[in-house]
């Protein structure tokens, strides 16, 4: 294979896997690896799990689409598992997490109009990111990201994360056009950014007090990320709207948006829709990984050795010199240094068989699976705080 048939979006490590199991991977001679990222926050009941293998074999067997035309059983049987654990008592399912935020945007605006606002507006936090899309994009932060695009649906207006100043000084100016205010409760991409519990209670009751929809998306922190089934969890508060992806299908693609029944009875018939969105593959493999971390008790895992693996950062890491801080809950953690450090993603994969990921340039960041064990946290460890200290790497790096 010598052309490259691929639009140059990304720029992967020179690694190619081709086995995983549990918590380690196999790349293409064979080299074992420790994966702390589980594809950025997607397997987290680790690769390979038998249950999941399982279903995916008997569900290709029997059916794997009809389309929406029929009614879905694993659709119903998904929505039900996920109401239960939410509170949310509707789901629509889509293919991926910027596709559930565009419907939770949709769901935003129907909102706005039946309280009579011809053009409602979205709050949304600097620093976030919520997909690719052009709508998603127009809700996320980042030039970096909508360079060259020109202009964006215009119905967001940037605040400052967990900042509640920001928040009456934006229900000031535009008090009366907004509907919603749509915000990670830890923001994954920007660097593992945590929004206190006092700060989501006090947003709850102001979005109360407005008439406006709490929508959180909980895409990377959701799905036993954090010890909870959902970030928002830890501050007993409840959302309006809820978007989930990644760990839903632990590798098999699906997303969705969740929503009071008040809030998803604005969609009608023909008022939304997907051709692969909830096939009965991807909501059979969705009630395996919901029964998997309730069977293993992955929660009180993620709980537990996050709380060690923080800990072990605190005192292993945090005291070294460039380190600005550590941060995070549960299994989704950062470790912000004081400079660009992208190639320690190679260094901790060539030197340390460990996979780690970078993210805004210089916070590393951790998304093991759930499943993660003690002697895996001291490995992790003890490997972050061995690369943060060697100022350059035994090895030289690819270009
Ligand atoms: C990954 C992610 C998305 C986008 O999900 P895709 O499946 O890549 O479209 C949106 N929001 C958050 C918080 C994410 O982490």
């Amino acid at each position: 294979m010598s052309a490259n048939h691929l639009m140059p979006t990304y720029q992967p490590l020179p690694l190619t896997f081709t086995r995983g199991l549990g918590t380690r991977l196999w790349d293409d001679s064979g080299r074992e690896y420790l994966d702390a990222l589980a594809g950025v926050a997607v397997t987290n009941v680790g690769h390979s799990h038998p249950d999941v293998v399982a279903a995916i074999a008997e569900q290709a067997g029997l059916l794997l689409h009809t389309s929406n035309l029929y009614a879905i059983d694993w659709q119903q049987r998904l929505g039900a598992k996920l109401a239960e654990k939410s509170g949310l008592a509707l789901a629509f399912f889509n293919n991926s997490g910027a596709e559930a935020n565009e419907t939770a945007l949709k769901l935003a605006r129907l909102h706005g109009h039946a309280r009579g606002i011809a053009r409602p507006l979205v709050v949304v936090m600097n620093n976030a990111f919520h997909g690719r899309t052009l709508a998603t994009l127009a809700a996320s932060d980042g030039a970096h990201l909508s360079a060259g695009l020109g202009q964006l649906p215009g119905d967001c207006v940037k605040i400052p994360f967990a900042d509640l100043d920001a928040l009456a000084s934006v229900t000031q100016a535009f008090g009366q056009r907004i509907a919603a205010v749509l915000l990670e409760p830890i923001q994954g991409e920007s660097g593992v950014h945590v929004a206190s519990a006092a700060y989501l209670r006090a947003l709850r009751e102001h979005c109360d007090n407005h008439g406006w929809l709490l929508m959180l998306d909980e895409i990377q922190s959701g799905i036993g990320r954090t010890g909870q089934w959902f970030a928002y969890q830890h501050a007993g508060i409840q959302p309006d709207v809820l978007t989930l992806a990644k760990a839903l299908g632990n590798g098999i693609p699906i997303g969705a948006c969740l929503a009071s029944a008040a809030v998803g009875r604005l969609f009608t018939p023909g008022s939304h829709g997907s051709t692969f969105g909830g096939n009965p593959l991807a909501c059979r493999v969705g009630c395996t990984v919901l029964d998997i971390i309730e069977r293993e008790g992955l929660l009180d895992n993620a709980a537990r050795q996050g709380q060690a693996l923080l800990e072990c950062l605190r005192s292993e890491v945090g005291i070294l010199p460039g380190v600005k801080a550590v941060r995070g809950v549960g299994l989704m953690i950062g470790v912000e240094l004081d400079r660009p450090c992208r190639e320690l993603m190679q260094r901790a994969a060539q030197e340390h068989a460990l996979l780690i990921n970078v993210t805004r340039g210089t916070t590393l960041r951790l998304l093991p699976p759930l499943t993660l064990s003690a002697a895996e946290v001291e490995r992790i460890a003890d490997a972050l705080s061995a690369l943060v200290r060697a100022p350059q790497g035994l090895c030289t790096g690819a270009s």
